[in-house]
Formats: C-alpha cells, structure tokens, sequence
C-alpha cells in the first residue's frame, strides 16, 4: 500500500480478535505521516509498518512488472 501523502510505500498486517462476527471498517493509517489511507473491514485492526529500504526496493521491482 502507498501512501498519497507522502507517497511512501509502508506494509499493513491485521491483528485479528479473538472475536468472531465484529467485522467493522478500522482505519489505516501511514506509519511516516499518519494520514488515514483507508478503511478496510477487520476483526481487530490494522497495523502499519513502514519498509525497510531493502523493501522499498523490492515493492517497486514487483509493481513495475
Ligand atoms: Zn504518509
């Protein structure tokens, strides 16, 4: 996922609720810049993480193909 503030790459993973059936829409939020990107449904939320530049690199080798 891209950032269209900053415009940087950055990773989310889901952290899941032991909860079944609360499926709502979180927020996801860039981790540089902390403009909310998204909102996607969860049973928990969603964490961001921004890349590493090894990361960086291979996110954009892999979208240019
Ligand atoms: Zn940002």
């Amino acid at each position: 996922m891209e950032c269209p503030e900053c415009n940087k790459p950055f990773k989310v993973t889901e952290y899941n609720l032991a909860m079944p059936g609360t499926k709502e829409k979180e927020p996801v939020n860039c981790p540089y810049c902390g403009h909310e990107v998204t909102e996607m449904v969860s049973n928990g939320w969603w964490n961001t993480h921004k890349m590493s530049d090894v990361e960086i690199e291979k996110y954009y080798r892999n979208k240019s193909k």
